[in-house]
């Protein structure tokens, strides 16, 4: 095989190995994923929990300060009592009295319902806390064996990265360019296999590119397999090679 398709074929390997090296280091493992769903579903459970406790609390000292002015009030309302000359300012006075222990009375419901749901909620988060511990064991254990596995990720980065610089160096300045227009265009691959597709009855063989199904031309297979430059695929313009002469 042509010595510029090996090299390409090599980088995009290589690229394709770094990608994966950089993900395994920086993103969540796969064999973590759902252990690390799980905990961040348990410790959002528990903050919506935390918030809604704090809210009730809120809310219990918002009604207890209500409650304490319009004490406040009923008191004043009361000492007016005694001063009042007729029966129109009487009647009135009664029915400032009657509104503000109404307005007590509602604010202590309110008070007491707030307390009600904070001890609730308390007592789900020990709850929730309790259930969540065993889980934060098992997630810091795989944090650190996490921890562990990197530095030898790390170095494959590193060996990696040393590879594709090598195989960038073989490779002609206008191949690399060429390669590099295609794989900005595939981060995932700028190359893509040529297969047959059998057709019985048919006597001669069709070439296809496997990524985009289009047809690649008899004369391009012969071109991969014995000429010196690269084949791109007349559709999606990916780089063309023959599997059997992979690697
Ligand atoms: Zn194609």
């Amino acid at each position: 095989m042509n010595q510029n398709l090996q090299n390409v074929l090599g980088l995009q390997v290589a690229l394709t190995q770094l990608r994966e090296a950089e993900q395994r280091l920086h993103g969540i493992p796969d064999w973590m994923r759902e252990l690390h769903d799980e905990h961040e579903r348990r410790k959002t459970e528990i903050q919506t929990l935390e918030g809604a406790s704090e809210e009730a609390t809120r809310q219990r000292r918002t009604a207890e300060a209500a409650v304490q002015d319009a004490q406040e009030k009923l008191k004043k309302f009361q000492q007016q009592i005694n001063r009042v000359s007729t029966q129109r300012e009487y009647g009135a006075l009664l029915q400032e009295i009657d509104t503000v222990k109404g307005q007590i009375s509602g604010q202590e419901e309110a008070a007491f319902s707030s307390l009600e749901r904070f001890e609730q909620t308390q007592k789900d988060l020990a709850a929730l806390r309790e259930s969540f511990r065993e889980i934060e064991q098992r997630y810091a254990a795989e944090l650190a064996r996490w921890e562990a596995e990197k530095p030898e990720v790390a170095r494959q980065v590193e060996e990696l990265r040393a590879r594709i610089a090598d195989l960038k160096g073989r490779l002609p300045r206008g191949v690399l360019s060429q390669f590099e227009r295609i794989h900005d265009r595939y981060p995932s691959s700028a190359t893509a296999p040529v297969r047959p597709i059998e057709r019985p009855g048919k006597g001669q063989r069709e070439w296809h590119c496997v990524a985009c199904n289009y047809r690649v031309r008899p004369q391009s297979v012969v071109e991969i397999r014995n000429g010196s430059s690269l084949v791109q695929c007349d559709a999606c313009k990916r780089i063309l090679y023959l599997e059997e002469e992979q690697g």
